[in-house]
This record gives C-alpha cells, sequence and structure tokens, in this order.
C-alpha cells in the first residue's frame, strides 16, 4: 500500500514538473531513475572488459604496469550521451554517475572485470574546483562501485595544484604538467598496501591523469591497479 502511494505521488510530481532523459530530452516514467529505458538500451558500451589487452589497457602499456582497464561507454563531442558527462560535472546530478556505475558492474559482471577488486579510490579534485563544484563527481562514481562491490571507498590521492587547461600541450609537456598536481594521501594509502585498487575517474581522453594517479597507487608496496571510467573517448 505504502509502495503504491509513494508511485502515485512519483507520478503525480512527474506529471508537475517532468523529469527529462539528458539524453534524448524525453519525460522519464516514473520508475525511471535517470535515463529513459531506450537511451538506456542503446547506451554505447564499449565492452573492453569483454578483451583482454583491450584498447584502453593497450594505451597504459610501458606507462604503468596495470591489471585492467574498462570504461563503460563511449561518448563524442556532440554525442547525446556527452551530455551525461556534462550533467553529473555541472549540473548537480553526481547521484545520476553513482546510479550508472553500480548498473556498470551489474552489467559487466560476465566478464568478471570486478572479481578481485578490493577498494575503489577516485582521481580527486582540487580544493577550489571542489568548493566551485561542490563535489567530486568522479568520488561519486567511485562510491557506487564500491557500494555494489560491498568494499571500501578510500580516499588515496590528493590534489595539490589546480588542473590547468591541457588542449594545446604536447604529450610529454601535459605529462610533465600533471605530475605535480597529486600527492598519496599519506594515511589512507597505508591501508592499501597488498591491495587492488580500482582507480576511477569519469571519462578518459590522453589517459595522462590516469597514469600519474595509477604511477601514485603503485609506489604504495605490492599494490595491483586496475582502472574504470564512466566513458572513454574513442582511444587511438
Ligand atoms: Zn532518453
Amino acid at each position: 500500500m505504502l509502495k503504491t502511494i509513494k508511485q502515485w505521488l512519483n507520478a503525480a510530481a512527474d506529471v508537475a514538473m517532468p523529469r527529462l532523459c539528458p539524453v534524448c530530452g524525453q519525460a522519464l516514467d516514473s520508475d525511471e531513475r535517470w535515463l529513459c529505458r531506450k537511451c538506456l538500451a542503446s547506451l554505447p558500451r564499449t565492452r573492453y572488459e569483454e578483451v583482454p589487452f583491450n584498447t584502453m589497457e593497450q594505451h597504459f602499456a610501458g606507462k604503468v604496469p596495470i591489471e585492467r582497464a574498462t570504461a563503460y561507454f563511449f561518448y563524442e563531442k556532440g554525442s547525446p550521451y556527452a551530455s551525461i558527462l556534462h550533467d553529473i560535472k555541472y549540473h548537480s546530478t553526481p547521484r545520476m554517475g553513482q546510479w550508472l556505475t553500480t548498473r556498470a558492474v551489474g552489467d559487466m559482471a560476465a566478464s568478471h572485470f570486478f572479481d578481485n577488486i578490493d577498494a575503489v579510490t577516485a582521481v580527486p579534485l582540487h580544493r577550489s574546483k571542489l568548493a566551485q563544484r561542490g563535489y567530486n563527481q568522479s568520488e561519486y562514481l567511485a562510491r557506487g562501485i564500491a557500494d555494489a562491490l560491498h568494499i571500501p571507498y578510500i580516499e588515496a590521492l590528493k590534489a595539490i595544484r589546480p588542473h590547468a587547461t591541457q588542449t594545446r600541450k604536447g604529450a610529454m609537456e601535459r605529462w610533465q604538467n600533471i605530475q605535480g598536481n597529486y600527492i598519496l594521501h599519506e594515511k589512507n594509502a597505508s591501508q592499501l598496501a597488498g591491495k587492488h585498487i580500482l582507480l576511477v575517474d569519469d571519462v578518459i581522453t590522453t589517459g595522462s591523469t590516469l597514469t600519474v594517479c595509477a604511477t601514485l597507487l603503485k609506489s604504495i608496496p605490492n599494490t595491483r591497479i586496475s582502472l574504470f571510467t564512466l566513458a572513454a573517448a574513442r582511444l587511438e
């Protein structure tokens, strides 16, 4: 009975102020949480986790030793699915990201990608950005995975410099520029010795940030690192 009333109230609220699917812009049904069924069903999945030594893993070869890497879906600038990334970052809907990564764990179960992960951490945000935005979207993504797997989320890294715009820089310059942006959160990092850590970010474009952060995590004794991003640009 209670559930029926709640459903009725949700449906009434949707009529009064319809919630919209960020991908197609259509009004959501009361039982559709963040995306409509149709857009969720046609999410452009990378399915990297199903491929041994996939494109994303090859991207890190020779840079930092990682176990596995995957991204949930592809995005391209101007693709309707890119609005998911924009919304979780700027439109105060990080919970949509958390919901999506919880779904990702279910969707990828058959691949065993998440089977041996001990703890989840996220690419941190500098406090100036945190003050501006109010939250770190990557932390929400990481927490979605940690919750689904019933393993701890641990803040293992700190951003000590705000991230500068990288677009005009070459790969080497970009790497040197990002390298000093992050440090280990010493107290928390010590809990991660000997663990298989999943490092989470919202999107992979050049992979420089993930390389720098994974390298720091590798400096904790006997760690293994896997990478997960919500989205991936098509990697060359
Ligand atoms: Zn839709």
